[in-house]
Parts: structure tokens; C-alpha cells; sequence
């Protein structure tokens, strides 16, 4: 399966169901986040996607739209912090350009 935002292929990492990730890191302050990554399974469940400076997470029928706020040091590596922005009808992957874009005008209304 490839990455509905830049088509690579996802890689399956972990137990089954595995979570598909993409190859493509994008950058955060102080961290870099794959691209997308979604469970292995087709039931009504959560789908992550990363275009800085924000951050989505589609859950059933709505998405929540996440903005980068800072970096924690965990020590090991450095995690970007999120803040909570809106709750929207869902917003399907596109071209990232037409995502960004498509967040920015539902932040302006919300
Ligand atoms: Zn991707």
C-alpha cells in the first residue's frame, strides 16, 4: 500500500496489526515524524498524518487538527508537543499542498 499523500510505499512495522508507516519523514522542531501511518486492519480506526506544522488524526467520521507548539526532550530523541486545535467532518488524504491549504481555510472558520 502507498502513502495517499506522497505515494510511497508504507513499511509494516510491529505486532500484527501493524501499523503502516511512511518512508518519508517530515520535520518538526528539534524532530522528524513519518509523513502518515495507519493501523493494518480496515476497521473504523485512527489514521495520523504529519504536515508541519500540523498534525492530523482521522478517527470515524471527523478529524482533529493538532498544530506543533514546541519540543520535549525525552531523552532519547526530541518529541514534539501538539496543541489541540478543531474537530472537523473528516478530511480526506490529498496532495499535501491541498491539505495544508484546506486546514488553513477550516482554522480561519472554526
Ligand atoms: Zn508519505
Amino acid at each position: 500500500m502507498k502513502c495517499p499523500l506522497c505515494g510511497k510505499m508504507l513499511l509494516s512495522v510491529g505486532p500484527k496489526p501493524a501499523d503502516l508507516i511512511c518512508q518519508t519523514r517530515v520535520k518538526f522542531t528539534k524532530a522528524d515524524l513519518p509523513h502518515y501511518s495507519q493501523r493494518d486492519r480496515d476497521t473504523n480506526d485512527s489514521i495520523i498524518w504529519y504536515l508541519p506544522p500540523y498534525k492530523l488524526i482521522n478517527i470515524g467520521d471527523f478529524s482533529e487538527i493538532w498544530t506543533v507548539i514546541d519540543a520535549t526532550d525525552t531523552h532519547t530523541y526530541w518529541a514534539p508537543e501538539f496543541k489541540f486545535i478543531t474537530k472537523v467532518p473528516i478530511i480526506h488524504p490529498d496532495k499535501p499542498e491541498i491539505v495544508t491549504k484546506r486546514i488553513k481555510n477550516l482554522i480561519i472558520f472554526s
